[in-house]
């Protein structure tokens, strides 16, 4: 059946040959049972391993059935290996972590045997090596014999024509050694059966055939014991065995995922550890990104908060709408709407106050006072009136000294506003100051600050800004404001004077024939972009140079010509021009990363959105740093998945023993790289969701966290799935370079780097 001629087999390292056996000529058939003995280095494992296919061949032929083999490939071999030869080693080369029972099942499982018969031979087999006992025991717990037993009944589990066993009984007692020896003697009636052995004598009674080698050459071969009942035919046709199946695949590589459970804590570990990273990198570069993004200004807008969206109720016919109650309510109610401002213009107008000697300063974006009711102060109380003003700023704004020494001065300066027509002579306390967080307010832009007080206040700037976006037409008789850029009249507020009336100069007069303007209509007309507007009031007296400052008092470089010409009005009956409805207001998310979403939402309700941060510009050089630092956060990542690949693949050289094991009972790249696939994705998948578990919890129970909050709220579902599908790639790719490594090196190269 097996037939060498004249085979030889060298060794070459570095350089220096050795010979492993030469010119061996020898045949074997079926029935026999041969003893190979000879001293060490003699060359029996060497001839061995060539027959088993395990090893190659140098010179000489070695025939099959009659057939060559030198001309094999390993994938010939691997057949081979698997239809004929049932190999026992010396050192067993048991799967440690398996029992028993699955140690000897799973050379079936590899031949593709169905899991009933696989049952059913394989206790079989157990009691037959007398091992019914241990059947469930770990093969780490078994002595030597016991483990010599197993790898027989495993060698048999293949119904195989050849076993070849290799100082079989090397490690046990005599008692021991002479019960194996007997089993193969027994099996050896229809196989061919070679063992190696250095105790001749114990195998003496039952062997057919005696071969002596020494020094690589085969010294004495003859037969012993000749039986008399032999089989004739010399070939012997093999059973053709099938492929792994795939639940047996899949149940092999989850049980290789569990049962080493250092192994399993490392590996689980990694992923951990390599997801976790990932998802916290892509939420880092993400909230990067995003203040990228939103950093920037333009010139339009005062307040370029990032969470803001100004919003037009713009109708069938392109024309603004006011905005009613109704409305309001309405985008009260979307989602991730925080503060309405229906004063839009107030959001853009700067405040500014300065000290008398002008040697400080603060300008900022006015606020009311509602949004702060109830919320505690870091330094002073809440305004009272109208000249008590609190400031919301970040701890590092550009205008204030935020220490405590900073704020003390703050508050204990006295302000006037820098320019006011309403306001200018009032004298202004700072008596409150909050420090957020940017984040916290959704109108601060970070560095800038707020500044609130009063209704009233309110009520007061709201008037000059109108006034400031508005124009004012003033006509008296047949004198009329032409142009309406370069009022001729200047219209100024006293309480002094009546409501529906205005008080103006003697000059006058003269506009008119009768030569008086007491009991004239003057009328005013205010236009903006929204609405036009008009009062007409009663003229109800006039002032002279000294009777001017019962309305007015002069400042210091201001002289009553410079002055005369001013129409005096009731402050009511002139704001009542401005108190109209809003056209325009001002939305502030709570949440400035949806306020995309959020300007949608508004879209949908029917209104005209623009969002303020699409309408920010970037610095070039500003431009060039994002785009370093997003470079770097992308070389992390590579840096740490090419780390994590080594990683992984230190740790599964643990494995290599088994897989070479497997090898050596049947299993192909193919099913080694499979099942690989199977343990890695376990411990991928399971590693992920501890992962986005902790992720969840960690949000659930400290979402102040900054990592996680980075996560939640930057990293999105679709590059979840990215990163995991990252994950189980990085578990593909190492699976299918492990596989194609080890078999790159020949079996025996594998198992005497290992063992
Ligand atoms: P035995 O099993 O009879 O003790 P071996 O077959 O193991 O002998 O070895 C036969 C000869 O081949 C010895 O001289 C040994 O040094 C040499 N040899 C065996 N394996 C290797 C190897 N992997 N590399 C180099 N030489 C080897
Ligand atoms: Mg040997």
């Amino acid at each position: 059946m097996i037939r060498l001629e004249n085979v030889s087999k060298f060794y070459y390292t570095k350089g220096v040959i050795a010979v492993g056996f030469s010119k061996v000529n020898l045949n074997f058939d079926v029935g026999e049972f041969v003893a190979i003995t000879g001293e060490s280095g003699s060359g029996k494992s060497t001839l061995l391993n060539v027959i088993s296919g395990l090893d190659t061949y140098e010179e000489g032929e070695m025939y099959i059935n009659g057939e060559e083999t030198s001309h094999y490939t390993e994938k010939d071999f691997e057949d081979y290996r698997r239809k004929y030869i049932g190999n026992i080693f010396q050192n067993f080369n048991l799967v440690n972590s398996y029992t028993v029972y699955q140690n000897i099942a799973l050379v079936m499982q590899l031949n593709g045997s169905k899991n009933k018969d696989i049952k059913k031979r394989v206790n079989e087999l157990i009691d037959k090596v007398g091992l019914a006992e241990y059947k469930n025991t770990k093969a780490s717990k078994l002595s030597g014999g016991q483990k010599q037993r197993v790898a027989i009944a495993r060698a048999l589990a293949k119904d195989t024509p050849i076993i070849i066993a290799d100082e079989p009984t090397g490690n046990l007692d005599s008692e021991s050694a002479a019960g194996i020896i007997e089993l193969l003697a027994s099996i050896a009636k229809e196989k061919l059966v070679i063992v190696v052995t250095h105790n001749y004598d114990q195998v003496e009674p039952y062997v057919t055939r005696k071969i002596k080698m020494h020094d690589g050459k085969v010294l004495e071969d003859s037969k012993v014991n000749v039986r008399e009942d032999a089989p004739a035919d010399s070939t012997v046709q093999a059973e053709d065995y099938k492929n792994i199946r795939f639940f047996t695949k899949l149940r092999l590589g989850i049980r290789n995922a569990f049962n080493i459970p250092v192994k399993f804590l490392l590996l689980t570990f990694v992923f951990i550890f390599v997801s976790l990273a990932l998802i916290v990198e892509t939420g880092v570069f993400q909230s990067e990104k995003w203040e990228n993004s939103s950093s920037g200004f333009n010139w339009v807008f005062s307040n370029n908060s990032t969470s803001r969206i100004i919003i037009k109720n713009i109708d069938e016919n392109k024309i603004a709408q006011p905005f009613t109650q109704d409305d309001f309510d309405k985008i009260s109610k979307v989602p991730n709407v925080d503060r309405v401002v229906s004063q839009d213009l107030l959001v853009d107008s700067q405040v500014g106050f300065e000290t008398e000697n002008g040697d400080n300063y603060l300008y900022g974006n006015p606020v009311e006072l509602k949004e702060y009711e109830g919320t505690t102060l870091d330094y002073g109380r809440m305004p009272e009136n109208e000249n008590e003003i609190l400031i919301i700023t970040t701890k590092n704004s550009y205008y204030i000294d935020t220490s405590k020494n900073g704020i003390e001065k703050l508050m204990g300066n006295e302000y006037k506003m820098s320019y006011s027509s309403q306001l200018k002579d009032a004298k202004f306390k700072i008596v409150g100051v909050k420090i957020v967080d940017a984040s916290e307010d959704p109108m601060l832009v970070p560095r800038e600050i707020l500044i609130s007080s009063t209704d009233k206040f309110f009520e007061r700037i709201m008037l000059d800004t109108n006034m400031a976006y508005s124009k004012t037409l003033v006509t008296l008789g047949n004198a009329k404001d032409q142009d309406e850029n370069y009022p001729m009249y200047k219209i100024m507020l006293s309480e002094k004077v009546e409501p529906g009336t205005a008080i103006v100069s003697t000059e006058y007069n003269s506009n008119f024939k009768s030569q008086r303007v007491k009991g004239e209509t003057l009328s005013i007309r205010v236009k903006n972009t929204y609405y036009e507007d008009s009062i007409d009031l009663t003229v109800a007296g006039t002032y002279n140079k000294t009777t001017f400052n019962n309305y007015y008092s002069l400042k210091e470089w201001e002289s009553y010509s410079d002055c005369n010409g001013f129409i005096f009005v009731n402050p009511k009956d002139y704001n009542s021009l401005f108190e109209h409805d809003s056209y325009q207001v001002s939305v502030f998310v709570s949440d400035e990363l949806l306020v995309s979403e959020t300007a949608k939402a508004l879209e949908d309700l029917g209104y005209d959105t623009l969002v303020m941060k699409d309408t920010l510009k970037k610095d070039d050089s500003l431009a060039i740093l994002e785009l370093f630092s997003q470079m770097v956060t992308v070389g992390l990542a590579i840096v740490l998945l090419v780390v994590s690949y080594f990683v992984i693949r230190i740790i599964l050289k643990s494995r290599n023993v088994y897989y070479s094991t497997i090898r050596m009972l049947g299993a192909n790249t193919g099913v080694c790289r499979d099942l690989l696939i199977v343990d890695l994705l376990v411990d991928a998948n399971l590693a992920f969701a501890i992962t986005t578990l902790a992720i969840y919890l960690l949000n659930k129970f400290i979402p102040s966290f900054y990592l996680v909050e980075t996560v939640v709220s930057f990293v999105t579902l679709p590059q979840f799935i990215v990163i995991y599908l990252i994950v189980v790639l990085i578990s593909l790719i190492i699976s299918i370079r492990y596989a194609n490594r080890l078999f790159k090196k020949s079996t025996m190269t594998t198992i005497k780097e290992e063992v």
